[in-house]
């Protein structure tokens, strides 16, 4: 430990004497961005590339539904040129953030252009206020909504910074391609795997705009914001419905409480199967470090599961 900082000092010596080679610098960043959500934040710097610095507000396993932004998020988001939110409602705390913090940059809400779903309304919820609007926000579960984004975030770019505009329509450009390899990659895993089979218990409601672009059944006890809380009679029917319908793939997420997936899998004698990342990405050398990563690793451990050994 104490050999590796002595080496560490002596590297930073040298660096100090010497000082990076004209050149070799990266360069410096032109926009400064803030992106709601880390799903969001690797969107923007797919597009941004090194011209844009960016900001994520809830960062890597945090959920986004019931962020709560401090003093120096306000005076980020006040230092900043443009602002990506998703919209549809995920963020309810944004436009306190908005007005606190005086921005007065650009605001891109980036699912303009979607094809929205509506929220799945519970009436078993009783009491429980819907925050999240009308719409259900998690359009990036859906690899084509991405590519939405991404048009989106490309032309935020290019009118924040006009001069970088050829670079952000090349980067989105070549990372549209990748998205579309995507999808159809996801499209093949599903295709062994028949319809009547393709049902799957989740904690919150993530995952529609997954479930109708390829097909799979999503059954979730808490609605589509983690914020309204499951009740006891909506769990019961789950139970019910998971038994009578034979359904074997139980999942956890990471941004929701796992005690409740834990409860309905030992009332049906189900393992819980593995972990989803809905809502946010983990933390750099975690299994959904990038979207594109979560996309991949929710779809093996969701084919995996339902497929069996
Ligand atoms: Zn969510």
């Amino acid at each position: 430990m104490t050999h590796r900082r002595h080496l560490l000092t002596l590297l930073l010596a040298a660096l100090a004497l010497h000082g990076p080679a004209a050149g070799a610098q990266p360069p410096a960043a032109q926009v400064r961005a803030v992106a709601t959500f880390s799903i969001l934040g690797d969107f923007v710097r797919q597009v941004g590339g090194d011209r844009v610095d960016v900001t994520v507000l809830a960062g890597p396993g945090e959920d986004a539904h019931v962020f709560s932004p401090s003093p120096s998020h306000a005076r980020t988001v006040a230092g900043a040129a443009v602002m990506f939110s998703n919209g549809l409602g995920f963020e309810g705390w944004m436009p306190r953030l908005m007005k606190s913090s005086g921005f007065r940059g650009q605001h891109v809400v980036v699912s303009k252009g979607v094809q929205a779903l509506k929220a799945e309304h519970r009436h078993d919820h009783g009491h429980a206020h819907h925050h999240h609007g009308h719409h259900d926000p998690h359009a990036w579960q859906d690899v084509r909504n991405a590519i939405v984004y991404v048009g989106n975030i490309a032309d935020g770019l290019c009118q924040a910074d006009a001069q970088g505009c050829d670079i952000y329509r090349d980067n989105a450009r070549r990372y549209t391609a990748r998205l579309q390899e995507l999808d159809g990659q996801i499209r093949e895993a599903w295709s062994a795997i028949g319809t009547d089979r393709r049902k799957v218990i989740t904690s919150h409601d993530a995952f529609a705009y997954y479930g109708q672009a390829y097909g799979v059944r999503f059954l979730a006890p808490q609605g589509v914001s983690t914020e309204a809380e499951a009740s006891a009679r909506g769990v019961a029917r789950l139970i019910r419905q998971i038994k009578s319908e034979n359904i074997r793939a139980l999942f956890v997420e990471n941004i929701s409480d796992a005690r409740l997936i834990g409860q309905i899998g030992q009332e049906t004698g189900i393992r819980p199967a593995g972990v989803l990342y809905s809502d946010s990405l983990t933390a750099v050398g975690g299994p959904a470090a990038s979207y594109v990563d979560m996309m991949r690793h929710n779809t093996a451990t969701l084919t995996g599961a339902i497929a069996g050994p």
